[in-house]
């Protein structure tokens, strides 16, 4: 912008040269006057700005999130009406393609159908996005995304009429359903909550990296995986925007445990359903002695031991660097170096049958090859362990009486440094029950995934009606050959 000031004021004296100059001289000598230049040569070039990218206006939480509202954000890649990119395309019958303004951007009124889909393609964006960044930005391939593939992902901002929203491989998309909620006139559109699309975009994402995962023949801790890592991912979202986490540090006064819009998933949604405090809260006391072999309440155990993690690494942190930064870029830094730390061992994980225990034992693998202080390693351990999720190796008197060493880096509590715990109970039915799916989000609930073996499921490529009713089919097949 400065430079664009420059060029503007070099111009406005090149022309005062040209139009004074004559004024002051007789005609009879103006003739001779050497030519006047237009412009200053610069010396040195200056750095045009990127060509592409275009501004989209997006709910930062959701509207029922008034404090933060609607705001413009930015995507610096090439988008075409629709909108549509080279991974994303969006479908909204009798509305898409939405054209960009004369400005190039999708900017469009608040509760209009152009709105939702410019919000819902934009939130999708920044997921992938923020995902892309920790895998050393590299593409992440959908789970269809091989020997070339490159079908892109469909969103459906008005997929159909329900409370819910969910991901499907087989159709290949992202579809967010709207209902209008008991007692009230107002529809309820579930692609307005960045919440609800973070986090089905986060189980597209999660899908692509661990394709084994979504069966639900694995253990309901797997399950519980990839509940969790939508909520995670929504989470991690809004931490990647530093309005959004600006705010939240003014707002809470940098203490993470204390009631935010952070912690609340799906607030409107959540309101809608009679829950106060959104569908969903990350940080929660949950063990998993408390829930059975229900998915979404499991899912709650991992997501609260993260978010407890996320708390603690921002303490330590905070104590450390308050004097050399500022207390949001802390955040937001703690909060990005985590992601990539449950993105990592994600990645690190068993192709099928993983569980919460083979999860914390790559973070705490990753988080000690990578160099981080031992002190992450015991809040790592000590969350986990008083989730009931791994033995606890370090003892959790202190983190229990609250006299843990937060500022010390090197604070283990026993003086070692431990990479390699246990499940806290094998027997546990979050381990050995069947799944049950019946309170998850949609996704969960799909037949493909329900069906589906977790070792078909984890070869990847298109899913296909037929494979969800193969079993039938051979039967079928097998008794009209008599
Ligand atoms: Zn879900």
């Amino acid at each position: 912008m400065k430079i664009h000031q420059q060029d503007v004021q070099t111009q406005r004296d090149a022309e005062t040269v040209e139009v004074s100059i004559p004024a002051q001289r007789p005609k009879a000598v103006r003739k001779e006057a050497p030519p006047v230049p237009r412009a200053v040569p610069r010396p040195v070039p200056v750095p045009a700005p990127l060509r592409t990218g275009h501004r989209f206006l997006v709910y930062k939480q959701d509207p029922s999130v008034t404090e933060l509202g609607a705001r413009l954000v930015f995507l610096p890649s090439v988008v075409l009406n629709g909108p549509t990119d080279a991974r994303v395309r969006t479908d909204l019958a009798g509305v898409t393609p939405v054209a960009r303004n004369i400005s190039g951007d999708f900017v469009f009124a608040p509760g209009s159908p152009q709105f939702d889909c410019a919000h819902t393609f934009a939130v999708v964006r920044q997921t992938m996005a923020m995902y892309e960044r920790h895998n050393k930005g590299e593409p992440i391939p959908f789970a269809w995304n091989v020997n070339g593939n490159t079908d892109r992902i469909t969103v459906f901002p008005h997929a159909a009429e329900g409370a819910n929203a969910f991901y499907t491989r087989t159709g290949k998309a992202l579809k967010f359903l709207f209902f209008t909620p008991e007692g009230q006139s107002d529809v309820l559109y579930t692609c307005q909550s960045l919440d609800i699309v973070a986090h089905e975009t986060g189980h597209s994402i999660l899908d692509g990296l661990k394709p084994g995962w979504l069966s639900a023949d694995n253990p309901p801790q797997t399950g519980g995986l990839h509940e969790s890592f939508g909520d995670i991912t929504a989470i991690f979202l809004a931490l990647a925007e530093p309005d959004q986490a600006d705010a939240l540090v003014a707002l809470t006064k940098a203490n993470l445990h204390d009631k935010s819009f952070l912690t609340e998933l799906a607030e409107q949604f959540g309101k809608a359903l009679g829950m106060p405090s959104g569908l969903r809260n990350a940080d929660n006391d949950l063990k998993l002695s408390q829930v059975g072999n229900e998915v979404h309440a499991i899912s709650q155990v991992f997501t609260g031991a993260i978010y407890d993690v996320l708390a603690d690494v921002y303490t330590f942190e905070l104590s450390r660097q308050q004097r050399t930064k500022d207390a949001t870029i802390v955040l937001i830094e703690t909060a990005s170096a985590l992601c990539r730390l449950v993105f990592d061992a994600i990645v690190a994980s068993p192709a099928t049958g993983a569980r919460y225990v083979d999860v914390a034992n790559k973070m705490l693998q990753v988080s000690a090859s990578r160099g981080d202080p031992a002190i992450y390693r015991t809040f790592i351990r000590n969350r986990f362990a008083v989730r009931e999720i791994t033995t606890a190796e370090t003892p959790l008197r202190d983190l229990m009486s609250g006299r843990m060493m937060m500022s010390d880096p090197a604070y283990t509590g026993d003086g070692q440094d431990v990479t390699e715990v246990a499940p806290h109970d094998e027997h546990s039915a979050s381990l050995r029950a069947d799944q049950d799916r019946s309170r998850c989000c949609g996704t969960m609930q799909m037949p493909e995934y329900q069906v589906v073996a977790p070792e078909k499921l984890a070869r990847r490529g298109s899913l296909e009606d037929d494979d969800i009713l193969r079993d039938e089919l051979d039967e079928l097949r097998e008794a009209f050959s008599k």
